[in-house]
């Protein structure tokens, strides 16, 4: 069978994603503070990162827990992401918050549990703008796909899947990162694939292995939770890697990158 091209989605005039270059999006869970939010850019800065991730409005399980800063979260990232040069992407959680997350972020993130939110996916559909979609930690990858069709079929082709875990029977992780899906993916899809191992395995220790599984498999890219202290982290500790360890983790990712012909950008 003939592999499909993938799509090379621009971000800005150099940043493209699902080409050769294999994007890795760092960044914290939520936006918690300015101090928090600028040491994680700096980083990102040194270690020749492009893309920061932050949640502002945060789809948390539970409603007595850390529910993001908003509007103000969403200034904080973009405050420090342009200091450092950076590109943004961050959630947007319904319809009526999507045009002031538009005004912040160069790409639009849904949710695992808004893949089948429609009137989000018919909303960023028409618009322009990049949309990362993670697939929703029930859904079938077909089912994935067809919620990509919702937004490409009222005008938006910038589509990014990420494949960010999904309940399994494995009690190895609060969820099981499918690497099976990134490679039929591969195989089968023009869309770049992200992998987010930090909600794929929802353990700090797992999230490096988990991500050098994803490339191997073929991913066109990383997104991986940092914080400056994991421990007092507002939003999914747990999975939090900590930030000392950033240089060190996108080098192990450069050697592998190398191995498979690619580099991390
Ligand atoms: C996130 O990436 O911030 C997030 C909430 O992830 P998910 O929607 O995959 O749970
Ligand atoms: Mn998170």
């Amino acid at each position: 069978m003939v592999k499909p091209h993938t799509k090379n989605i621009p971000i800005s005039p150099e940043i493209r994603i699902g080409g050769k270059d294999i994007i890795f999006i760092a960044g914290p869970c939520a936006i918690e503070s300015y101090r928090q939010a600028r040491d994680i850019a700096m980083a990102m800065r040194k270690a020749g990162l492009h893309i920061m991730r932050g949640g502002a409005f945060k789809p948390r399980t539970s409603p007595h827990t850390f529910q993001g800063l908003g509007k103000e979260g969403l200034e904080i990232l973009r405050q420090v992401a342009d200091e450092f040069g950076l590109l943004v992407i961050t959630e947007a959680l319904s319809v009526e918050h999507l045009p002031l997350v538009m005004e912040y972020a160069d790409i639009i993130q849904i949710g695992s549990r808004n893949m089948q939110h429609f009137p989000l996916l018919w909303a960023v559909g028409e618009t322009e703008k990049p949309v990362m979609l993670k697939r929703g930690f029930m859904s079938t990858v077909e089912e994935w796909l067809l919620a990509a069709k919702h937004i490409t079929t009222r005008g938006n082709p910038n589509i990014i899947l990420c494949e960010r875990g999904i309940r399994t029977a494995s009690d190895a992780g609060s969820n099981t990162l499918d690497v099976n899906a990134i490679a039929l993916l591969k195989e089968t899809c023009p869309y770049p694939v992200i992998a987010d191992p930090s909600h794929g395995t929802g353990r700090s220790d797992l999230v490096l292995p988990a991500a050098k599984a994803a490339l191997a498999a073929g991913a066109d890219g990383l997104m991986v939770e940092f914080h400056p202290h994991p421990p007092q982290a507002l939003s999914d500790k747990e999975q939090a890697v900590a930030l000392e360890v950033l240089p060190q983790f996108v080098e192990e990712m450069r050697a592998l990158a190398g191995v498979l012909g690619r580099e991390i950008v």
